[in-house]
């Protein structure tokens, strides 16, 4: 296995299913990988996307509150100067002597260099800024500079003065983003948990300054309903209330949602209040208002903000971690992964019992073309017996097997096999 940070049996294996059945790859997987990417292999994707989907159904599409936007990845650097980003964005690294590996300073012990063990060797810790530099247009000179966002949020607020101009909405409001993120970690490790390219799902909510309290609960409350939502069992699921320390200078609260990973308690996502910090710095070095003003009246100030902000990888590797089970079936170890229904990839595979009877073949098509149709993610697959059919299911997680016999040729039946009980049952293929 690559990722050599990866410590624990279930984690492991979890890893191992990912890669072998075509969830999740290494990046750059032929050529000795690229350390903190991972690729997305054909059901790999399809969950990912499911998750995404549930998310923008859930505080988009089912609100009316919310708007989506789409910003791009390239942003004009002022951004960046504007947000702090370019003066803070930054970790503290401390480097071996003896080994030259390199360490983010406030993860580890600095007595001693996780990798060689040798003690005394680490150097003092220094500002590392994580952010990728790139430069824009065919010149690479300080006036082309710029970086690969490190969060979708500021492709938010440089998008909130148009949102108010096309659609002036009422306060409060929010919108949501969903897209790419890169850190230059300095230590990218636990497989998809800490990555160098990641995907958030971010949303800024824009209140009146004296009511934040109360859309700070909503979206407490709104966590909680999404953790739900993807299948989390509440009792794994933890809230950190993040202290005046380690809390941003203009956040007045700030909640840590945390997750028990195979790798332990880590953050999943967090929820902000980030009062005006933002929209403040778009004021000041853009020179535009970005007040809002209250419909029929004179009212007129800059919204204060609360940012739910999700990570991708992090929802996806929970889901993975719930749903990776092991069993027993008839005296032999099962493994599969308990997908809820509408997050799984494939929601159906469709099987003839024997794949060198046409008629069979035949029929097996047309339930196959016929659960498509109305149910997308469906799979077809021959291969093997039964039995193996069925392990091979299980492991990427498929709710139902249906199995085209001769019954079905005669009275339009089929078995529907169900993956967490392994029962079999006879339905009317109508009925599906
Ligand atoms: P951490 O303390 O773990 O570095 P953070 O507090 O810096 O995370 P935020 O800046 O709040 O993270 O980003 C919001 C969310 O984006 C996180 O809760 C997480 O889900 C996700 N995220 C952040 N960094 C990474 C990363 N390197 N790899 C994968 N997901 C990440």
């Amino acid at each position: 296995m690559n990722d050599k940070n990866i410590k624990n049996e279930k984690m492991e294996a979890i890893v191992s299913l990912a890669k072998r059945r075509g969830f999740i790859y290494q990046g750059s997987d032929v050529y000795g990988g690229l350390s903190g990417t991972w690729d997305f292999g054909p059901l790999g994707v399809t969950l990912k996307r499911n998750i995404m989907n549930q998310w923008w159904k859930m505080f988009v599409e089912e609100r009316d509150d919310m708007y989506g936007v789409d910003a791009a990845i390239l942003m004009n650097k002022k951004v960046w100067q504007a947000s702090g980003h370019v003066d803070t964005f930054s970790d503290p690294m401390v480097e071996c002597s003896n080994c030259k590996s390199r360490f983010q300073a406030d993860k580890i012990n600095i007595s001693k260099c996780p990798s060689c063990g040798k003690e005394g060797t680490l150097s003092e810790p220094r500002q590392f800024n994580m952010m990728f530099k790139t430069h824009v247009g065919p010149v690479d000179d300080e006036s082309s500079l710029s970086y690969l966002r490190p969060e979708t949020a500021q492709g938010i607020f440089t998008n909130y003065k148009n949102v108010l101009d096309s659609f002036y909405p009422d306060l409060p409001f929010g919108l949501a983003q969903q897209g790419k993120a890169f850190r230059n970690e300095i230590s990218p490790r636990d497989f998809i948990f800490r990555t160098r390219e990641f995907e958030q799902m971010e949303i800024e909510y824009f209140v009146h300054p004296e009511k934040w309290e109360e859309s700070f609960e909503m979206w407490r409350k709104l966590v909680w309903d999404w953790c739900a939502a993807i299948g989390l069992p509440i009792e794994s699921v933890h809230e950190l209330e993040v202290s005046d320390e380690d809390r941003a200078h203009y956040s007045k609260r700030t909640i840590d949602f945390e997750f028990d990973f195979p790798i332990g308690r880590e953050e999943l996502l967090g929820l902000a209040y980030r009062g005006s910090f933002d929209l403040d710095n778009i004021q000041r070095v853009s020179g535009k208002s970005m007040d809002y003003n209250v419909k029929g009246t004179n009212e007129k100030f800059v919204p204060h903000v609360i940012e739910p902000s999700f990570g991708v990888e992090r929802a996806l590797m929970a889901v993975l971690s719930v749903a990776y089970t092991e069993d027993e079936v008839n005296g032999d170890k099962r493994v599969y992964l308990k997908l809820p229904e509408h997050l799984a990839p494939v929601k159906y595979a469709v099987s003839p019992l024997l794949k060198n009877k046409p008629e069979l073949v035949a029929k097996a098509r047309e339930v196959y073309d016929l659960l498509r149709k109305k149910h997308g993610a469906v799979m077809w697959d021959d291969n093997g017996n039964i039995g193996k059919r069925y392990r091979r299911q299980d492991e990427i997680g498929t709710p139902y097997c249906v199995v085209i016999d001769f019954d079905t040729l005669e009275n339009d039946t089929v078995t529907i096999r169900d993956r967490d009980t392994t029962e079999q049952k006879l339905v009317a293929i109508d009925s599906l």
